[in-house]
């Protein structure tokens, strides 16, 4: 009853659950016997996988160096503003307690400051989604250690201004942190380095070939402008080898891509979303109409009697498609946020807008039938609390 990207389309925004080649699963599968504690002059091949993943990801990003010590996404947040804080502490500058986050921002990024024991400070965004730098002036000073954005942001928006804002974030003193989950779009095409970003991290589970749904091993190697080399002076794996099968995995993508190829991803990913949200925008409300980047958010249903986004996530189950990310992010209240990666065929990405408007017509002239759905799947509306809570995940010996 599992339902797979290979076999299904998964437009989970924000998360990036693009289909992920088998000749990677397969190349991985020759290295699953190496021994923790192998000698290392015998486990040279590995060593250099990490040599060759720290050249590419440098090239790719702008960066200098990278760690693969951290083991997801949040992870690296977190190492990366120890390198920030580290940064500071080691010119005896002191004072500097403060991160700026979007309120756009994913949940990990003030979660990630908070653990860090910085405080946070919310910059806010326009009516058109970006970051706005007239409310981030004033919020700049000597108590700030930088500010972490993702680029494009949440919204699937490019921060077009983030050379000004970089150039402002600098002048005051602070570093910015990239976080790399919305790589998608700008791999080959733009690199954070070149943007004015300092520390960054990648989620190779996200944009680099690992798949990544049931939370599985990650791994989120953080990258570091020269600067920050320095401070760089930490294990570059985690315990023993680190999550070697997935570094290998994204060594794997890099190379069968190349160079040309890997840029072929971003305009991919960003003309599908556009062309889904175009397609769409007379019956989902689009709050924000600009041209996006991977991934796009609607703000619900354009017909307002009373069908929700859950009442659309769930009728999509009854058409054999996984529902995308819903209430979130969380500035609209009733977001689905649509991410259909670069590599769906054009039949699959129009069938999915036919169902989309089939069932934005059904919502008008039916919404009980939405409120039920979904009708066809082995189980309808579960108490989400207690199937998160008290998960039943095997069959009950009777
Ligand atoms: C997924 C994601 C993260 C967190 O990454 P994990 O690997 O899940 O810890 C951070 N920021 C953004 C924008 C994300 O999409």
């Amino acid at each position: 009853m599992n339902f797979g990207v290979d076999t299904g389309f998964y437009p989970l925004g924000s998360c990036t659950m693009k289909y992920n080649p088998k000749i990677n699963e397969e190349i991985v599968s020759q290295f699953d016997g190496i021994h923790p504690l192998q000698p290392e002059e015998t486990v040279k091949g590995v060593r250099a996988v990490y040599d060759f993943m720290d050249k590419a990801l440098a090239e790719i990003t702008g960066m200098k160096h990278f760690t693969f010590l951290p083991c997801a996404g949040a992870h690296g947040e977190l190492t990366g503003l120890m390198l920030m804080r580290e940064y500071h502490m080691s010119r005896g500058d002191l004072a500097r307690t403060k991160v700026i986050v979007p309120d756009s921002a994913h949940g990990t990024n003030p979660a990630s400051a908070a653990v860090c024991g910085l405080d946070i400070v919310v910059v806010k965004s326009r009516p058109d989604g970006l970051v706005d730098v007239e409310d981030l002036k004033p919020l700049l000073g000597p108590d700030i250690a930088g500010i972490m954005m993702t680029n494009p942001n949440t919204l699937g928006l490019f921060e077009r201004d983030i050379k000004e804002i970089a150039a402002l974030v600098h002048e005051c003193g602070g570093l910015l942190y990239y976080d790399g989950a919305n790589m998608n779009p700008l791999l080959g095409v733009v690199r954070p380095g070149d943007m004015g970003f300092d520390i960054m991290h990648l989620n190779l589970h996200k944009t680099f070939s690992t798949p990544h749904g049931g939370g599985g091993p990650g791994s989120g190697p953080v990258g570091v402008a020269e600067r920050i080399v320095p401070f760089l002076d930490i294990p570059r794996t985690s315990g023993f080898h680190g999550n070697f099968g997935i570094i290998l995995r994204a060594c794997a993508y890099i190379l069968t891509l190349g160079r040309e190829n890997v840029k072929m991803a971003g305009p991919l990913a960003t003309l599908s979303a556009n062309y889904i949200k175009e397609s769409l925008k007379d019956c989902y409300k689009l709050p924000i109409p600009t041209v996006c980047k991977h991934e796009f958010v609607f703000d619900g249903i354009a017909v307002d009697n009373g069908v929700s986004t859950l009442d659309v996530a769930k009728r999509l189950l009854d058409y054999g498609f996984h529902a995308p990310t819903i209430y979130f992010p969380l500035l609209f209240h009733q977001a689905i946020m649509i991410e259909p990666t670069e590599t769906e065929s054009l039949e699959t990405i129009d069938g999915f807008i036919e169902v989309m408007r089939t069932i934005a017509r059904e919502a008008a002239e039916d919404p009980e039938l939405l409120h039920g759905a979904p009708h066809n799947t082995p189980i309808g509306r579960p108490d989400e609390t207690a199937a998160a809570r008290q998960p039943i995940l095997k069959y009950a010996e009777q």
